[in-house]
């Protein structure tokens, strides 16, 4: 059959696209506090199944399924296959500051206002009315289409990363998370807790006994020697944003943030233990494992050129799967890989749509687009809304930029899906 006019169908479905987007804007799935996106997932299984697509959907956490659509192409070892993802969580809001209720989505002048608006329940929405219409035609693709609808990518909890250990792969991914219609690789993130413990629990009389001229006595302030550790990260962080660059970066994006210090009982005592939380984020063409590596053995020298800590050496737990269960995630990193055929067939639909060429950049904040690269799927994160909007107070996109985002991923989809595997 010849390729159906995607231009005509969706701008005839204008309406139902945004009907659609508010359906979904109206479930509050906020993230923290999380455990809320069961009604939301559950319309989405629905709708899913009552265009024939297959459904598996599973617990995260409770009360956070992730739902998991699949149409299998007639050919579908020969033909390509491709994932669809999307996040149907939302980033916190505080009420006060908005001027209209944030689940209480409303068009005005153009633009669709709620949140998750433009991160990303604008681009949910443009997938499920591409499933939509492909249903209405009776559009059987060659390749196996996978949609991922998944919870957590708010609080790191990666409800992608359980897609792919659930076994879900393809030729290539789309995550439709906010890239104002670029094209997106991302760097990627690590959280870590650096302790330093005592073996000793010290008075505070003691004080002067650890530190002064012959107070004869070897131990240490966990709160004072993590200060060493402290600096220790800055020079590491200096270091990096000297010597490390990518294309589309400024300079020192890679920071290491100490984020959050705790330590110490109370004021009767010598602190005999601190954790500090840090921030790590590193470059498109660098790993979350080296990382976390470069920063430890960093660390591990620093604490070498002290007398205490040398005896006492920081101790590393890296990563996390939740920052609400155990204080910690990752985002891996992702480039996009700007010769492969399915970045070349979506710069293609990208231009057929616009009559503009596309870009290839970064994104500067990551996005759940790095579990399907780590798990070897090419990917690329392309979606409406720009950064600006997502995460706002009066959060919104642009219809016309929904509009044709669903174009183009109609049209990607079609002829990807009817493009043989390499
Ligand atoms: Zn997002």
């Amino acid at each position: 059959m010849e390729e159906p006019n995607w231009e005509r169908l969706v701008e005839e479905r204008r309406q139902k696209l945004t009907d659609l987007a508010k359906n979904l804007i109206r479930f509050n799935t906020m993230a923290p506090p999380a455990r809320n996106t069961a009604n939301a997932q559950q319309f989405i299984a629905d709708y899913l199944q009552q265009r024939q697509w297959d459904v598996d959907k599973w617990e995260v956490f409770s009360g956070d399924p992730n739902v998991v659509g699949t149409k299998t192409g007639k050919e579908g070892n020969r033909y390509n296959s491709l994932i669809l993802n999307g996040h149907i969580d939302v980033a916190e809001v505080s009420h006060k500051e908005w001027s209209f209720d944030p689940f209480d989505p409303a068009v005005k002048n153009g633009w669709l206002y709620g949140r998750g608006a433009a991160d990303m329940k604008g681009g949910l929405a443009g997938i499920l009315l591409a499933v939509d219409i492909l249903h209405e035609l009776k559009i059987d693709l060659p390749g196996d289409v996978i949609v991922q609808s998944v919870v957590g990518e708010e609080v790191g909890e990666a409800g992608t990363l359980q897609c792919c250990r659930r076994g879900y792969t393809a030729d290539y991914a789309l995550v439709g998370d906010t890239s104002n219609l670029n094209i997106q690789g991302q760097g990627g993130v690590i959280t870590g807790w650096v302790t330093v413990k005592s073996q000793q629990i010290h008075h505070d009389a003691m004080r002067r006994n650890l530190i002064h001229a012959g107070g004869g006595k070897f131990g240490a302030s966990a709160i004072e020697k993590m200060m060493i550790l402290i600096e220790g990260l800055q020079s590491l962080e200096r270091d990096w944003a000297v010597r490390k660059t990518y294309p589309g970066f400024q300079p020192g994006t890679n920071t290491i943030n100490p984020a959050v210090i705790e330590g110490g009982r109370n004021a009767a005592f010598i602190a005999d233990e601190c954790s500090l939380w840090i921030t790590v984020h590193f470059y498109p063409d660098e790993t979350h494992e080296t990382a976390a590596e470069e920063v430890e053995n960093h660390l591990r020298k620093v604490a070498e050129a002290d007398p205490w800590l040398r005896e006492n050496p920081p101790t590393f737990i890296w990563g996390g799967e939740s920052m609400i269960e155990d204080r910690g995630e990752i985002f891996p990193s992702l480039e996009v890989q700007s010769n492969h055929p399915g970045s070349l067939q979506l710069l293609e639909s990208f231009k057929e749509i616009t009559h503009e060429a596309g870009e290839i950049n970064t994104s500067p904040t990551v996005t759940d687009g790095g579990w399907l690269a780590d798990a070897g799927i090419p990917s690329a994160i392309f979606g409406p809304g720009t950064l600006e909007e997502a995460h706002a107070v009066d959060e919104k996109v642009e219809v016309e930029q929904l509009v044709t985002f669903t174009k183009i991923v109609l049209s990607f989809v079609y002829k990807w899906s009817h493009t043989l595997k390499e």
